[in-house]
């Protein structure tokens, strides 16, 4: 067995101005946290530095168009045509460096899937990856090339199957996309709504079409969904769907913009769910090459994919400094000395309003997939 963490400083450092709420930092907090619970000095771990990708692997996600006008934007030039492809808007800013960044970001996640269809590594993480909102010919919700359909389309070329989990908290739409007619790629994405949230897509009526049919589900959650219902989505949907497919390899786009202190979103998970989602997936397929993703409060999403690493590779997070006095802080928690968060539940009427329109969905689901 082997894994490995893909994390460059230099990348962790890539900055999108200080009034947008995508970090990149966030992989170096995890990085750090990683270290600080003893979670990556294992002998089977690597830590890799994210190689650039070359342009013809580029093409298996974007068009030529498109592609030219971000490398011309990452070089510095602003001009009127980049607005058709989405870049020079609040959420998809004109950087300079936007374009090696991007291809960087996209290597890891391509040279991971390729590791992952060799024989010896089971498990990657790329906590700069996860790119799930980038279109074929333009840049959206923060992302500029998508990392997660260029790592699928390679695996497609080597006859691969492929399961897709997207828990973030923003419907995969653009990976949807790629895949609608494809019956090789099995697509899940658990989300907040779309009637609420952008991109304002992933009903669960969307399920594929052509060879596709069946093969995308679309999990929308009203907002304020907490662990208990979220749960009982996953356990009753995700779970026997996935083992029925029988992928090869499982991608997850681990986005953690659900937990309950996001600013951008509304459900209102813990990382008690979180936890439990990826300790499922991972019994679930024995290769997984996990991603970032979403994820707006900072630590608590570098606590979050600190966890994940740990339960994807089967070791206990051990704090170094817990029981120090005045000893080190991380972020402004509360929880010092454990990684977790406090439980936290929705009750009353409210949660009764919640828990009926997800029983609406399951129901759904069970009858059109026979579950
Ligand atoms: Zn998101």
């Amino acid at each position: 067995m082997h894994s490995i963490f893909y994390y460059s400083h230099e990348l962790a450092r890539f900055d999108f101005g200080p009034d947008h709420p995508f970090k990149p930092e966030r992989a170096q907090k995890a990085l750090e946290l990683c270290r600080r619970y003893g979670v990556l000095d294992q002998p089977y771990m690597t830590l890799k530095s994210p190689p650039p990708l070359e342009q013809k692997k580029l093409l298996l996600a974007h068009s030529e168009d498109y592609l030219d006008v971000l490398r011309r934007v990452g070089q510095g030039e602003i001009f009127e045509e980049m607005l058709s492809f989405g870049i020079g808007t609040e959420d998809n800013p004109p950087l300079r460096g936007v374009y090696e960044w991007s291809r960087k970001c996209a290597g890891a996640t391509w040279e991971g899937m390729v590791e992952l269809l060799g024989k010896h590594t089971h498990t990657v993480f790329n906590p700069l990856g996860g790119f799930h909102h980038a279109l074929r010919s333009r840049a959206s919700g923060f992302c500029y090339i998508n990392d997660i359909v260029i790592a699928i389309k390679e695996a497609l070329d080597h006859n691969a199957r492929i399961t897709y989990v997207d828990i973030d908290a923003h419907h995969g739409d653009a990976v949807q996309e790629a895949f609608y007619h494809e019956d090789r790629v099995q697509f899940i994405s658990i989300h907040e709504s779309g009637k609420y949230i952008y991109p304002y897509s992933g009903s669960v009526e969307e399920s594929g079409e052509g060879n596709g049919e069946g093969f995308t589900i679309n999990i929308p959650l009203p907002p304020k969904t907490d662990d208990e219902v979220y749960l009982e989505v996953f356990h009753r949907i995700v779970l026997p769907l996935i083992r029925s497919f029988r992928p090869d390899v499982l991608v997850a786009e681990l986005g953690a913009d659900s937990l309950v202190s996001d600013p951008l979103t509304h459900l209102m998970l813990t990382n008690n769910s979180y936890t439990e989602v990826v300790r499922e997936l991972k019994g679930l397929c024995s290769r997984i090459l996990a991603t970032g993703g979403g994820g707006y409060d900072i630590y608590r999403t570098a606590r979050s994919w600190t966890l994940a690493w740990a339960i994807l590779n089967n070791v206990e997070p051990e704090d170094e400094f817990a029981g120090l006095v005045g000893g080190m802080m991380f972020g402004p928690e509360m929880e010092v000395s454990t990684l977790y968060d406090r439980p936290y539940t929705i009750k009353g009427p409210e949660k009764d309003k919640i828990r009926q329109e997800v029983d609406k969905t399951i129901r759904f689901l069970i009858k059109r997939h026979h579950l």
